[in-house]
């Protein structure tokens, strides 16, 4: 078997690398950290772009049996905000230099919705002079919707394939046609087509999830090319079917071991695409976001939402700074970041580089 020294020195992964990186010992820990960070360092360097988050409705028409805002959850106060509460957050972003917003809801469908983002996009456009990135993420659309929302002004989408195994995923969704593995496929390449920086992720530490499920989520991120990956550690949430199998789970210092190294991977592999530190991190391990940077992220999305609203887009249990106004959320992660030996970039859009390169290699040209 090969070594951690050896296998890092390969060009291609395959599976059974990738596994025996994902269990390799403590004491050989430092040897994938060092080579992630010296990649970083080259391809992406030691700045974080800030992505304002929006989360502007958790109504949602599916029922995902993970997520805390899914259909049936009768608990949940359902709310959208007002145009007007999107744009003084939007505002604030542009005003405090973010260079890039994020609005994401529940997936809903329906002429009303759709026309309503685009005019959104429209308006975020008009208050900032064009000068905020938009990323969507609303969740499975037609590729005329995708198409529509990127000539409105999106530029980014993010839409996760959470496992890239389609029978860990048909166990972690309902099993009807709107929860199809197979559309979230169509959905993902639809986005490349629209001209979209494209985004994925996965949840790390699913019930029945193994070692072999986790190296492949790295392998499918890696085939499909994306641009921009946004992964961290399964949180259970106690409202959800998927709770009673809270005891089959990793502990969560284990679930954040595992991710923190999944990122130092994918950045290995990926070199120069944009990587979040979730905030799942952070809601294991206050520093969970500065760990994931340390260790090949290069994105922070800042919650801009009205504070009073945080509590009822709860897509897992204990997610963090609930309370915080958007300035002090702001302070605080400045702060944080420095201790990590990066700076912000504040006032740029941060594209993903690896959507620049393919752009420029004509891989997928903008349409
Ligand atoms: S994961 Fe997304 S699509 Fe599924 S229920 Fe939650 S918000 Fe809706």
């Amino acid at each position: 078997m090969q070594g951690v020294a050896e296998i890092l020195s390969t060009k291609t992964f395959y599976p059974e690398n990738i596994v025996s990186l994902l269990k390799a010992s403590a004491d050989e820990e430092h040897l994938i950290f060092r080579k992630s960070a010296e990649i970083k360092e080259k391809y992406v360097q030691n700045k974080v772009y800030f992505r304002g988050l929006i989360e502007f409705s958790n109504l949602c028409r599916k029922n995902c049996n993970y997520c805390g805002i899914r259909r049936e959850n009768m608990k949940l106060l359902r709310y959208t905000l007002s145009d007007e509460e999107i744009l003084t957050a939007v505002r604030f972003a542009y005003e405090n230099h973010y260079g890039s917003v994020v609005l994401q809801s529940g997936e809903l469908r329906g002429r009303g919705f759709i026309n309503r983002v685009s005019r959104l996009l429209k308006k975020i456009n008009r208050v900032s002079d064009g000068k905020l990135r938009v990323t969507l993420s609303c969740g499975e659309q037609t590729y005329e919707t995708y198409r529509k929302w990127y000539e409105s002004g999106a530029a980014r989408y993010l839409l996760r394939i959470e496992t890239s195994n389609p029978q860990l995923y048909a166990s972690i969704h309902p099993n009807d046609q709107l929860h199809s593995f197979h559309t979230r496929l169509k959905c993902l390449e639809s986005l490349k087509k629209a001209g979209y920086q494209v985004g994925t992720g996965v949840m790390i530490g699913l019930p029945g999830q193994t070692y072999e499920d986790m190296a492949n989520d790295l392998l499918f991120i890696k085939q499909i090319d994306a641009d921009m990956v946004g992964m961290g550690p399964y949180i259970e949430h106690k409202d959800t079917p998927m709770y009673n199998l809270k005891d089959t789970l990793y502990n969560r210092k284990e679930r954040l071991r595992i991710s923190l190294r999944m990122i130092a991977l994918l950045r290995i592999m990926m070199k120069d695409i944009n990587i979040a530190a979730t905030t799942a991190l952070k809601a294991i391990d206050p520093f969970g976001r500065e760990k994931a940077i340390m260790a090949g992220a290069n994105v922070i999305m800042p919650n801009i939402t009205p504070a009073k609203y945080r509590e009822y887009y709860l897509l897992y249990e204990d997610k963090p700074c609930l309370d915080e106004a958007a300035i002090d959320c702001l302070q605080c992660l400045q702060m944080r970041i420095s201790t990590t030996g990066h700076y912000i970039a504040f006032d740029e859009w941060g594209d993903s580089a690896h959507y620049v390169r393919r752009c420029n290699d004509n891989k997928y040209p903008i349409p």
